[in-house]
Formats: C-alpha cells, structure tokens, sequence
C-alpha cells in the first residue's frame, strides 16, 4: 500500500507538470508508511483531521481517481480536502489549526456516546504552536478519546529543529500533560503494522512518528509540479523498504494506477 502510494504521489505530480491541476498540491513523499498504519488504526465511526498535507492519507481512504478528480475540479483546492464519508472530516490550510478543532470533534462525539475515536494529525512544525500543548492539556482535562499523531521529520518547510527552537523531548512533555505517548520510529526501518490503541491505555494518545522524507533539489517538502528525479517504475524509498520492493512491483503498480485515471 505503502508503495501504491508512492507512486500515485509522482503521478499526480506528473499531472501537475502537464498543467491539469491548477490548485497547489501539498505530496507527502516519505510519510507514506504513517498513513498506512494510522488508518489501518482507524475503526469504523473513527474519523480523522489533517493538515494541508493530506494527500496520503487520502489516497489510503480513495482511489487516486476520485483524489485527481477533486484536484481537477479545485472545490476545495487541496489543502482544504475532505470526504467525510471515508473519516476524513476536516483539513486545516492553518498550522495547528486541526487540533482545536479536533477537540471539538471529540467532545461531540464524547457527548452524543458514540464510543468513536478522533485522529489528528500534523507535522513537527504544528507542534510549535500553542494549540498544540492547549488542545491536548483539554483533551487530558476531559478525558477525550483523541490520538494526536505528530509526524516528526526534523524540518519544517527547510528549516531543521536546531534553527527554530530548543531542542523539546515531545514524549516526556505530552506525559508530563497527560498523554499515553507511543513513539514509532521510521527512519531506518520498514516498520510492521504497530498496534498502538490497546485496552488500558489512557485518552489522549501521542503517536510520535519519526519519519524522513525525500527532497527534491534540496527542498524536503514540495508546493506543486516538483522535479523527482526518479524513475517512475522505481521510485527511491528508504532502506529496507528498497529491499521489499521490487521493480516488477513498481511498474504493476504503476501500470494499475495508469489505467485507473485514463
Ligand atoms: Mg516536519
């Protein structure tokens, strides 16, 4: 799944270059593995808030037509794409945005009884912010059934932690407040399927992911039409992921997503 999203990433940016979208497109190049396994997470009635780089975790939840087809038509340009129909009930273009709003979402739920979880997730850079500490100070304070998911490269845009701040230890600062914090570490493995909501554990979960991602001319993270320098049928992953997938892999992927948006 994990490489189907890879590839469907440098196919939308390919349609980028050709001009058929005309919004920004926020690609997720290295993350892929983080949505796989926190939508794999999810459980029916669950829902989950991005930020404007959802593209991964959409094309988990959807296919790549349907994800090409909101591109194309700019209703909600991309940083701002839902589907409430697959959980995916809000995205935030404003950084840290989500996790209020998740709070929200949560405390609904809690009222009305559903017994669902809510997922947030942002990246390293969100977590600077102070409606990050806020939202989980109340989601401790009443007990809400949230995981916030931080997807931690050590960059935000093309500035590494050292120059922005102090370095912050995440983990014992969201216990200190009241998180059960699970960290998973991507960097330099292909990591199994975790199992990080189990019965006991208590509301709200961290999910602390350490991820790299792959630049592309120096830059980590990518606004629209971006020069990857790949072939397609191959596309540069970590590690031991390389060792997992083989280029017959690649191109049958490749070839199924070709077909699926005509
Ligand atoms: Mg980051």
């Amino acid at each position: 799944m994990a490489l189907r999203i890879r590839i469907a990433q440098i196919l939308i940016s390919e349609e980028l270059r050709k001009g058929g979208i005309r919004a920004p497109v926020h690609l997720a190049l290295g993350h892929e593995w983080v949505a796989v396994d926190v939508v794999g997470a999810m459980g029916p009635g669950d829902k989950i808030l991005l930020s404007h780089r959802n593209v991964a975790y959409h094309l988990v939840k959807r296919s790549l037509a349907s994800v090409l087809h909101e591109y194309r038509s700019g209703r909600f340009g991309s940083m701002n794409m839902i589907d409430p129909d697959s959980g995916i009930v809000y995205t935030s273009s404003i950084l840290a945005n989500q996790f209020p709003v998740a709070c929200g979402v949560a405390l609904s739920d809690n009222a009305a009884g559903s017994g669902a979880t809510t997922f947030v997730v942002a990246g390293d850079g969100a977590i600077e912010e102070g409606a990050f500490y806020e939202s989980l100070m109340f989601a401790a304070k009443h007990e809400l059934p949230i995981v916030f998911v931080v997807e931690d490269n050590g960059w935000s845009m093309s500035s590494p932690v050292c120059s922005r701040r102090l370095d912050v230890d995440i983990d014992e600062l969201c216990f200190q407040i009241g998180g059960e914090v699970c960290v998973q570490d991507y960097r330099s493995r292909c990591p199994s399927r975790p199992v990080f909501v189990g019965d006991g554990l208590r509301f709200p979960h961290v999910w602390h992911m350490k991820v790299n991602t792959y630049g592309s001319k120096g830059h980590h993270y990518h606004h629209g039409p971006i020069d990857i320098d790949i072939d397609p049928e191959y596309p540069v992953l970590c590690g031991a992921e390389r060792k997992l997938w083989s280029r017959e892999d690649s191109r049958r992927i490749l070839n199924e997503l070709r077909g699926e948006i005509g």
